[in-house]
């Protein structure tokens, strides 16, 4: 027996001046989602052709951008020493860090986990993110998790080896 526990993220568009658009996957050069001031809004364009998961996944993640938007060039100067590329990956693990701990509080997390629901799978559909998010949430956070996936990556790591 269990409820749904998923985060609601309509407050993200209720804000003053951010605007939400979906794009489809050909108009969006292989991004998920991206964010941008412009016209005297904020505008956070997501692909349309990703799926419910990760649509919602992306907006969580644009809207630590959003967030950040006007004090970046101060709290993103040192990330990266000098490396541009680092300090853009370092400023996406931010917002993916971020993205989860909005989709899956750890509370809530706790909570379910003490109730018996310890299954990624069930986990992933109460919370409405995806499998693979919740499994890398619950790691983060400290729990015993997913030994069928574990046991699945061994497997095909053993393939991989056997073929050489
Ligand atoms: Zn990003």
């Amino acid at each position: 027996m269990w409820r749904i526990a998923e985060v609601a993220l309509g407050f993200i568009i209720e804000q003053p001046k951010v605007e939400l658009q979906l794009a489809p996957r050909f108009k969006m050069d292989g991004l998920f989602g991206l964010t941008t001031f412009t016209h005297g809004r904020y505008l956070i364009v997501i692909n349309k052709n990703d799926s419910h998961v990760r649509r919602r996944f992306t907006l969580a993640h644009e809207f630590r951008h959003l967030l950040d938007y006007t004090a970046a060039p101060t709290i993103h100067k040192s990330l990266g020493y000098g490396n541009e590329a680092r300090q853009a990956q370092q400023i996406e693990n931010i917002c993916n860090h971020f993205a989860a701990c909005l989709l899956v509080p750890r509370n809530w997390i706790k909570r379910a986990w003490a109730n018996g629901l310890q299954d990624v799978s069930t986990l992933a559909v109460m919370f409405n993110v995806s499998e693979e998010a919740m499994d890398r949430r619950l790691r983060f956070l400290g729990y015993q998790v997913a030994r069928r996936l574990v046991a699945a990556i061994a497997r095909d790591r053993a393939r991989g080896a056997a073929r050489g």
